[in-house]
């Protein structure tokens, strides 16, 4: 039976935005896969199309519990965890309790079959960066008692967690630090910013740009993402490694693209800033190019063509009307 598949995966948080492409991926390459979700921020609409696949097992379950799986492990894929400001500051116990019980049962499940474990960190360890662009040997700027502190500390604490039980107890483990992620499947009202302006622009509502939009993201398309994480998990690479596109550009100039790309009439509008909102972000990706070969091949005009084109037909699924 077991020889059917290439190998076999856990996809922790794998019914979210990052995780169900990532499912999709394995499934391509021949692995089975299990996939642990308990749809806090995720959804079962983003698997659906696996269900049928006799390779993919989707098992509601909360990280935060001890989890038990009979299956023999060779890979693990701990992503379980809010991810978008708007998910972790409604849910800032969760989200710490996902990146520290989470994590140390992940590891757990990883260490019971000698399994490798990708852990999937975040930018956010770097806060609000002082150092740019920024390498991974930066220790970041964090506030620990900020609203963003859950998500950020959080992370934090998984990367030191897992360090952890590499040096005391020889764990297999790889720690990417994924950079803003966008594409096909995000939630149309997570909040983040790409979902966020999309589905402004195809409505004709004003897009809400937070202070005055000079900050800057770097955004990754997700297959992108999702090669960069298979890279890691096949490399004997421990990390931490920056993950995510050099490519980087205002939150304006963003609103500005996407309102241009859609033929939107919206205007924009200002809104208050966050909280400790990082003005600067774009990895240095020396590390991944080196160390994994790796580096984002897709650029903004297609990946914008590809998400827009995805929420035109949630849209028209959903009978949101046509794009503005
Ligand atoms: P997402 O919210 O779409 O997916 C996270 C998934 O984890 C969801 O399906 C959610 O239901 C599940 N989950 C949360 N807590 C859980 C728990 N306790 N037990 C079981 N499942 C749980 O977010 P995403 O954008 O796909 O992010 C995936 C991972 O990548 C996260 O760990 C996130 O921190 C990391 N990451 C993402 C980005 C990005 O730009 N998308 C950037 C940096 C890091
Ligand atoms: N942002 C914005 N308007 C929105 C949502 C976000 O201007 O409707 C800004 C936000 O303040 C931040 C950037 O866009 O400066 C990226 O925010 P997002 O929530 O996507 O991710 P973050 O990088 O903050 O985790």
């Amino acid at each position: 039976m077991s020889d059917r598949y290439t190998r076999t995966a856990l996809v922790t948080g794998g019914a979210g935005f990052i995780g169900s492409h990532l499912c999709e991926r394995l499934l391509e390459e021949g692995a089975r896969v299990l996939c642990v979700d308990n749809f806090s921020t995720g959804r079962r609409e983003n698997v659906r199309h696996l269900l049928d696949d006799p390779g993919f097992t989707l098992t509601e379950a909360d990280l935060v519990e001890p989890l038990d799986l009979p299956e023999r492990l060779d890979v693990v894929f701990h992503l379980a965890s809010a991810a978008s400001p708007a998910d972790y500051l409604r849910l800032p116990v969760e989200t710490l309790e996902a990146g520290s019980l989470g994590t140390r049962h992940a590891l757990a499940l990883a260490e019971r079959s000698g399994a490798r474990l990708v852990l999937a960190s975040t930018s956010e360890v770097y806060g609000d960066p002082l150092e740019y662009p920024q390498r991974e040997s930066y220790w970041g700027n964090v506030n620990p008692v900020g609203p963003r502190s859950v998500y950020d500390e959080s992370k934090r604490y998984a990367e030191s967690l897992t360090m952890a039980h590499r040096r005391a107890r020889g764990a297999d483990v790889g720690i990417a630090r994924i950079f803003n992620c966008y594409g096909p499947r995000l939630r149309k009202d997570d909040g983040r910013v790409i979902p966020t302006f999309i589905n402004q622009a195809l409505a004709g509502e004003p897009l809400t740009v937070a202070g005055s939009g000079h900050q800057t993201r770097s955004v990754c398309y997700v297959d992108d993402t999702v090669r960069g994480l298979l890279a890691l998990a096949d490399s004997d690479c421990v990390g931490p490694v920056n993950i995510g596109s050099d490519e980087e550009l205002t939150v304006l100039g963003l609103a500005e693209y996407v309102r241009n790309f859609t033929g939107s009439r919206s205007e924009i509008d200002f809104v208050a800033r966050p909280a400790d909102d990082p003005v600067h972000r774009r990895p240095d990706l020396s590390l991944a190019t080196s160390l994994l070969g790796w580096r984002p091949e897709i650029r903004l005009k297609e990946g914008i063509r590809r998400t827009v084109e995805h929420f035109v037909e949630e849209r028209a699924r959903h009978g949101d009307g046509a794009p503005a």
